[in-house]
């Protein structure tokens, strides 16, 4: 039998870390094994679920690149096949009509803590057929009353429950709407999948959900439970710690790449490499290497892992999300450099996509002041003869290149015998507006001469007008 994993998100919300790290983990094990990878929206709660997040959801795994192989399912529409094996269920003697009311159940909770015992439902009416009419009432599952479950769980071992844990849980309620437990094991079962991969806050769930497999006489999958996600302080990954939806990433600059290859190795390693090709991930990454403990989220790290893809994956590719990011901060790009030359020299100087578009936008677009600061310490007085002149010397260039420009500059400095700083300060304020920016001969050689020039120009009436104040 081939090997089927699974993907099952309740559309509550955007796409967060935890739920990109637990799908990227299921989707790496199917890929690895060339089995199918499911897509199955969880949308029972029909007052949470909605289509933005269902959308939320496709986008996040899109734009990771995680591609379903089966599906999108929506467990809405699955709803006749979930009364069938409710059925089918009572038919076989595993389930039956439970009409305690709320006041009853939460009676039995109070003994039993009164008892200092598990809070459990006490199986009144598991074996009752007294029913009264008109009354509503749930269903409940006739959960074994001994024995234990054991789950051979791929990431934590060997976890075994007793079930005198384990009360009769509600598989239908009182409306017949299927709960959670139900449906998921209809559709794990339905949809052939071996391997269940999932965050280990669902480990309560899963000796209820062999129970029921087992009373259906279906197959048992696989179970790997993924350590959760924490936050700096030790607390479970929130809002709170800054950005967890994966979109978020994306609006702050991050690559995909970059995404991906932090999360496969936040809760997984292979030795201590730490950065990982798709193609790596595929071969290398097993459910087995998974770290047992909670892994901390580490910006900085994610930073590093970046800057690393911002660097080294082909500038024309880069370019393309580079893009998007100078659309998002209103720079067109139609004329100017091409982008992935800009690529080329800014990768070394930021964390991310979004802060080069921000340090970028001197190639594309004219200004109309320079930054304050800059201005201040580089356009005064003692700048416009070396500006004068080396702006002669670049308007008398006739192959502008980073080369020929780089002459210029340096004979403007010996000609007037001063330090490459005093030359090059004022003139990279002049051509950029700011103190900041890749090597002068690389920058100008982006930008167009008749531009640089008339830039100078305007630099020059600053110190005009400086003069003219002072
Ligand atoms: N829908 C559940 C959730 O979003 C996941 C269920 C599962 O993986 O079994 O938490």
């Amino acid at each position: 039998m081939s090997l089927t994993t699974r993907f099952a998100p309740s559309p509550t919300g955007y796409l967060h870390v935890g739920g990109a790290r637990t799908a990227l983990y299921s989707w790496l094990y199917a890929q690895k094994n060339g089995g199918e990878f499911i897509l199955r929206i969880e949308d029972t709660d029909l007052e949470r679920s909605t289509q933005e997040s269902v959308d939320a959801i496709m986008d996040g795994m899109n734009w990771l690149n995680l591609s379903w192989t089966k599906g999108p399912y929506f467990q809405t529409e699955r709803f006749d096949r979930y009364k069938e094996v409710i059925q089918q269920l009572i038919d076989s003697g595993n389930a039956y009509r439970c009409y305690s009311t709320a006041e009853e159940v939460e009676a039995m909770r109070e003994e039993a803590r009164a008892k200092g015992e598990k809070e459990k439902y006490n199986g009144m009416w598991r074996d009752r057929t007294d029913y009264p009419e008109d009354k509503p009432f749930v269903i409940r599952f006739k959960n074994p009353l001994d024995g234990s479950v054991v789950i051979n769980d791929l990431v934590k071992g060997d976890i075994v429950i007793s079930n005198e844990e384990l009360d009769d849980l509600i598989i239908a309620r009182s409306d017949g709407s299927p709960t959670y437990n139900l449906t998921v094991v209809v559709d794990d079962w339905d949809m052939g999948v071996t391997h269940v991969v999932r965050g280990d806050d669902h480990v309560n769930n899963t000796p209820r959900q062999i129970n029921i497999l087992k009373a259906l006489n279906a197959p048992l999958p696989e179970y790997a439970h993924i350590p959760m996600i924490l936050g700096d302080d030790g607390k479970r990954l929130s809002k709170r710690h800054g950005a967890v939806s994966v979109m978020q990433y994306r609006d702050d600059g991050y690559l995909p790449e970059a995404l991906l290859n932090y999360l496969v190795r936040l809760g997984w390693s292979h030795g201590d490499q730490e950065i990982f090709s798709r193609e790596e991930m595929i071969e290398l990454f097993d459910l087995t290497g998974c770290n047992r403990a909670p892994s901390a989220f580490n910006t900085d790290k994610l930073i590093w892992v970046n800057q690393h893809y911002m660097k080294s994956l082909d500038p024309e590719y880069v370019a393309e999300h580079l893009a998007w990011h100078m659309k998002e901060q209103g720079i067109s790009t139609e004329s100017g450099p091409a982008l992935s030359e800009i690529v080329k020299v800014q990768a070394e100087r930021v964390k991310t996509l979004k802060e080069m578009a921000q340090i970028s936008r001197y190639f594309y677009q004219d200004f109309t002041e320079f930054d304050a600061t800059a201005a201040k310490k580089h356009l005064r007085p003692v700048a416009e003869q070396p500006l004068q002149r080396v702006k002669e010397k670049l308007a008398s260039i006739s192959s502008w290149q980073g080369e020929t420009i780089q002459q210029a500059i340096n004979a403007t400095a010996e000609e007037l015998e001063l330090g490459m700083g005093k030359v090059g300060m004022p003139l990279r304020v002049a051509a950029t507006g700011a103190g900041n920016s890749p090597s002068l001969d690389v920058t100008l050689a982006l930008l167009p001469q008749e531009k640089v020039l008339t830039r100078i120009d305007m630099a020059l009436a600053v110190i005009e007008a400086r003069k003219a104040n002072s």
